[in-house]
């Protein structure tokens, strides 16, 4: 059993594996300032676990708030999730996007020095092998070249980040988990994306388009050298996500290791708009547009290093993500909000 501190645990994929961390028994306390979630969200898990989460509303970059919940708890690793994440808004307001999200890990990574946590877990994304060199992607693939917006940066400059602090702290014990596309919903639909305005990924969008709230998807053009022209990507279930987070906490290791959280296939556009369509009973309203600025034709994860040393796989499917989903979104029209 393990004392977590779980920073951005309100949020979609902190939620979902708050649930995953106490069906395996361990404890953890939460600091989120709800810039991009709600206390709903949290009531949700309790209802789901039938525990309550312990949690503090502040900003990861108040020092003193943070230094001295770490003192009062004892704490045995931090599951760092805690960060902005929308690219088009980080092309548009990049100071705000380096000040939250590399200053929020700088005040963390202090406070763990200071009181001597050893271990730490970070959501880092596929993001940061910018213009794919091979496929599937591997942990040792080229990063850092094509990152198009500063989201993506910031993740790519706080793994350099840690393994700087690594070096000078070789008792640590960093995990960078590099998540390629989550998707879906708790089975119970009780908890799932809740993306405040219009959505900036496909899935969700498609949820809303399949629920009435927005008239039709426009697919970010056809003309990629793909199978069927649409983007591919490596779709995976949030609950197999979450679960990667407490094998990565239960498989200690000192130093920087580094892991794909994928499913190792990738997914077209239209083949994720048909396995919605089949969740939900019904055809999804869509247009061809435009590419998207900065998109790539193609990205999916070679799975392997995470199977051999964490023992960890995805397994559910594409269906299993989109019925989530759909539950999730028709049982919560509003999402979190009443
Ligand atoms: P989310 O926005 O739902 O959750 C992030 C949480 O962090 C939110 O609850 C927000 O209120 C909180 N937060 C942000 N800045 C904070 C600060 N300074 N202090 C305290 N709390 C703060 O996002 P998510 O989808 O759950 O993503 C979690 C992490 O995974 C993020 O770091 C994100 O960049 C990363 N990630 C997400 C995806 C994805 O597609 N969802 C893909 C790759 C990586
Ligand atoms: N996409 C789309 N319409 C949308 C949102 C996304 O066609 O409204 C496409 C996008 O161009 C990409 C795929 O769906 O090919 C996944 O996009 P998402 O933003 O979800 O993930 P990312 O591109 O960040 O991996």
């Amino acid at each position: 059993m393990a004392k977590v501190l779980v920073t951005g645990g309100a949020g979609y994929i902190g939620t979902h594996t708050l649930v995953e961390l106490l069906a395996a028994g361990h404890e953890p306390i939460v600091i989120d300032n709800l810039v991009n979630s709600s206390a709903e969200s949290l009531k949700r898990v309790a209802k789901i676990s039938g525990q309550e989460v312990a949690f503090y509303k502040f900003d990861l970059c108040d020092s003193e708030k943070l230094n001295d919940l770490c003192g009062a708890e004892n704490f045995d690793a931090v599951i760092h999730f805690a960060g902005l994440k929308a690219v088009g808004e980080s092309v548009a307001k990049p100071l705000e996007y380096y000040q939250n999200n590399l200053q929020s890990t700088l005040t963390l990574l202090a406070a763990m020095e200071k009181h001597h946590i050893p271990s730490l877990i970070f959501s880092s994304s596929a993001t940061v092998y910018g213009d794919p060199s091979e496929l599937p992607l591997k942990e040792t693939s080229r990063v850092g070249v094509g990152l198009t917006n500063p989201y993506g940066k910031t993740k790519y400059f706080i793994e350099e980040i840690l393994r700087d602090w690594s070096a000078a702290h070789p008792d640590k014990q960093v995990t960078i988990l590099r998540y390629f596309n989550p998707i879906g919903a708790h089975p119970s639909g009780l908890i799932g994306e809740d993306p405040q305005g219009p959505p900036n990924n496909l899935m969700p969008y498609v949820a809303q388009v399949a629920a009435g709230v927005r008239p039709e998807l426009t697919i970010n053009g056809n003309d990629y050298d793909t199978p069927d022209g649409t983007g591919v990507r490596d779709y995976i279930h949030v609950v197999d996500l979450a679960r990667g987070h407490v094998a990565a906490l239960s498989n200690p290791a000192t130093g920087v290791r580094t892991y794909n959280l994928g499913t190792g296939k990738g997914v077209s556009v239209m083949e994720a708009v048909a396995a919605f369509e089949k969740a939900c009973g019904h055809p999804i309203a869509y247009k061809i547009g435009p590419r998207r600025a900065g998109d790539i034709a193609t990205c999916y994860a070679s799975a392997d290093l995470a199977a051999a040393e964490l023992g960890w796989r995805a397994t559910k499917t594409l269906d299993e993500a989109c019925q989530d989903a759909w539950r999730w979104q028709s049982q919560n029209p509003q999402g979190f909000r009443q």
